[in-house]
């Protein structure tokens, strides 16, 4: 039976006390799950069984496998959090807490509730990391029986193990689990491709077999002959998504791959590990610029080894792996190595302590993110792999996603620095804040208190750190826009009514704010700014809250919003009709964006009109801002005719800022001017000009 063959193990490594501890946990569950039964058709209670199998096989600690045996009741039976604190303390509670999903009502779509899920199981996380331990378990389990799941649901789930969980494995060092999880969703999504590959390997390895002993006989000898005692030599199988990822990327044929021969070298020293790279390098030639250091500088998930490729017999290549036992402990197991090997001020609280600073940004990035979706895709970015290390000035080592840039630098250093750099230095050289950095490189930024992060470095930045500092800052710059904004449009529309929202009495705003149940009236002008409440709407229900004494029509000069055009980006000046002051004018509130001004007469907004949307404004007078306008000049063809035309508009001190042209047949064309213009004097003026010059039939203004 499952759950004895569970105790053996246990027994192994636990004592008594929590054996028992440990029964008790299974009990409970295996009560509370009752007749429940998996898609298998098997009882339910199997499943946490055999996840808290995989758990012990780790040696992980007694409240794990108590959390993985009931880690479903919360979800599934009627078992609450507060029982499972009472019987088994706080921990274990908060363990099984930590990997039971939301309650599915709340969600407008599964992405959302699975992102949303995601975000919890985080923060649980961030409080103890044996939650995605045991979620990992837990996946590794249901990976393992996906086979009895409907396609659609095979299909999804293993999609987001390949996405998230498998490459999370790989972050905290699960090594393991994560290229277990790997091959088994390829063979979950693409069951053909995996059988052939699979059968190809097994061809290969039978055809290697020589080779590889000749190798590995040769190493142990030469590491023999200078004293070595305590080491092994083991011929290395790549497993076949890796096989099929560096097909593909690549694009290698799958002899290319299988023709390197793979070994590691498991010493006793970290000493022994550089001495058996010398002797390596002797016995045969190693292939330059190929050798890595991860002893000196540990990849993300503190893997540690040497790394090299040698010239092997006829020329085969041979990558070699060297490491100490340690190394190659955390190697495997990762994080979940700590509970195994608890030695104070080892390499396995180093591990811990590199998973706390990875975590750490995680919850900095989610509290940057507003939505889940965006937080979700963020993580997801800094789980890729592939990593650069740089240092800062004081030789300080950063790590960042490949690909990253010195903004990215500066934000993985602290966020002030982000927000605020404007140049930088790469190996005392200056160069964009674009520029992709390499391995090795010293980076020094330079900041500037008054400058902010510019929305195209979204286009570059490649850290979710980076991507989600920027957006916030965005995000917050649009709000105060907004709130300015909608106090403009209030101030308007309670004009129209006679009142003036500086002479309201704070009372009335008030019970205002109350009958709204907002806190303040900067909510207020939020949502007006972002065309969620209608101005006039509320400037009515405000004039109720008021005695007739305080509406004073006298104090009241403008009853419309006066137009500056140097609002920033809530103020847009529609492409259809491209208005310039002077035009007669109208505004329409587009939801979250701000204000698109037309041409009155614009045809673009008769439904709008009709449904009385529109909102009355003017421009601001003696405005020294430029406008576009639009101007389609008809002409008969000839040679310079576009230079002629371009210079008449510029000797009005207008800009032009696109030009278009149709040839109409060969003898006549229409050229389209977009002009950049103070107002319709400044356009009047242009148009004159352009009539001067030669063979130009017609010119027209498009509103
Ligand atoms: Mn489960």
């Amino acid at each position: 039976m499952a759950f004895e063959d569970l105790k053996q193990t246990l027994a192994q490594y636990l004592d008594e006390d929590a054996l028992l501890s440990i029964e008790k946990a299974y009990e409970l569950a295996k009560k509370a799950h009752g007749t429940q039964t998996r898609f298998s058709g098997e009882p339910y209670i199997t499943h946490p069984v055999a996840v808290a199998q995989i758990l012990a096989d780790m040696r992980m600690d007694p409240e794990s496998i108590m959390a993985a045996l009931m880690h479903d009741v919360i979800e599934d039976t009627e078992v609450t959090k507060e029982d499972l604190s009472k019987q088994f303390g706080p921990h274990v509670a908060d363990l099984v807490d930590g990997v039971t999903k939301l309650a599915q009502i709340s969600f407008e779509s599964r992405v959302v509730a699975q992102a949303e899920n995601f975000r919890k199981m985080l923060l649980a996380m961030v409080k103890d990391i044996r939650v995605i331990i045991i979620k990992l378990a837990d996946r590794l389990h249901n990976m393992r029986t996906i086979g009895a799941l409907p396609p659609a649901k095979r299909h999804r789930i293993a999609h987001e193990t390949l996405e998230i969980y498998a490459p999370i494995a790989n972050r905290i060092g699960m090594h393991a689990v994560y290229i277990e999880l790997e091959d088994l969703c390829f063979a979950a999504l693409n069951p053909l491709r995996y059988a052939l590959l699979k059968k190809a390997v097994v061809k290969a390895r039978g055809h290697r077999k020589q080779m590889v002993t000749h190798i590995q006989e040769a190493i142990k000898e030469c590491l023999l002959r200078a004293t070595f005692t305590d080491f092994k030599v083991i011929g290395r199988q790549k497993h076949i998504y890796s096989i099929y990822k560096k097909m593909r990327q690549k694009h290698l044929s799958f002899n290319d791959i299988m023709d390197v021969y793979a070994f590691r070298i498991i010493v006793a020293t970290e000493d022994d590990c550089y001495r058996c790279l010398g002797l390596v390098h002797h016995l045969y030639k190693p292939v330059p610029g190929r050798f890595k250091d991860y002893i000196a500088i540990p990849k993300n998930n503190s893997y540690q080894s040497l790394h090299t490729t040698l010239f092997g017999p006829h020329g085969v290549p041979i990558e070699v792996q060297i490491r100490t036992k340690q190394m190659n402990k955390i190697a495997q197991s990762g994080i979940a190595a700590h509970w195994r090997y608890k030695s104070p001020g080892s390499q396995f609280d180093k591990v811990q302590m590199r998973t706390r600073a990875w975590l750490m940004n995680l919850l900095e990035i989610q509290q940057e993110t507003g939505s889940s979706l965006e937080f979700i895709e963020n993580v997801k970015i800094d789980l890729f792999p592939d990593a650069v290390y740089v240092f800062t000035p004081k030789g300080k080592i950063i790590e960042l996603p490949a690909k990253s840039t010195p903004v990215d630098f500066a934000y993985a250093v602290h966020t002030d620095v982000g927000n605020h750099c404007i140049a930088s230095r790469v190996n005392r050289h200056l160069v964009p804040l674009s520029t992709p950095l390499s391995n090795g490189q010293t980076i020094e930024i330079i900041t500037d208190a008054k400058t902010h992060p510019n929305p195209t470095w979204l286009n570059f930045v490649v850290s979710g750190k980076a991507r989600s500092s920027i957006r916030s800052y965005i995000k917050d710059q649009k709000q105060d826009e907004m709130v300015a904004f909608g106090e403009r449009l209030i101030e308007a529309a309670l004009g129209q009514l006679s009142i003036s929202l500086e002479e309201l009495p704070a009372e009335s705003l008030e019970n205002f704010l109350a009958t709204l149940e907002l806190s303040s009236m900067n909510e207020v002008y939020e949502s007006i700014g972002r065309g969620e409440r209608n101005s006039l709407l509320v400037a009515r229900q405000l004039a109720q809250t008021l005695d007739e004494k305080y509406k004073t029509s006298a104090s009241i000069t403008s009853q419309v919003l006066s137009i500056k055009g140097t609002e920033g980006v809530l103020i847009k000046f529609a492409k259809c009709c491209w208005p310039i002051p002077g035009d007669p004018i109208v505004g329409i509130l587009l939801p979250d964006e701000g204000m698109m001004v037309h041409y009155e007469a614009c045809k673009k907004i008769a439904s709008a009109r009709k449904k009385d949307n529109l909102i009355r404004v003017e421009w601001e007078t003696n405005s020294q801002h430029e406008y576009e306008a639009r101007l389609d000049v008809e002409l008969e063809n000839r040679r310079g005719v576009l230079a002629e035309l371009s210079v008449a508009i510029a000797s009005t001190d207008a800009d032009i800022d696109r030009i278009h042209s149709d040839n109409i047949d060969g003898r006549f064309a229409c050229i389209t001017f977009i002009v950049g213009v103070h107002d319709r004097t400044h356009l009047a003026h242009i148009i004159r000009n352009l009539r001067k010059v030669n063979k130009v039939l017609k010119i027209t203004r498009v509103h």
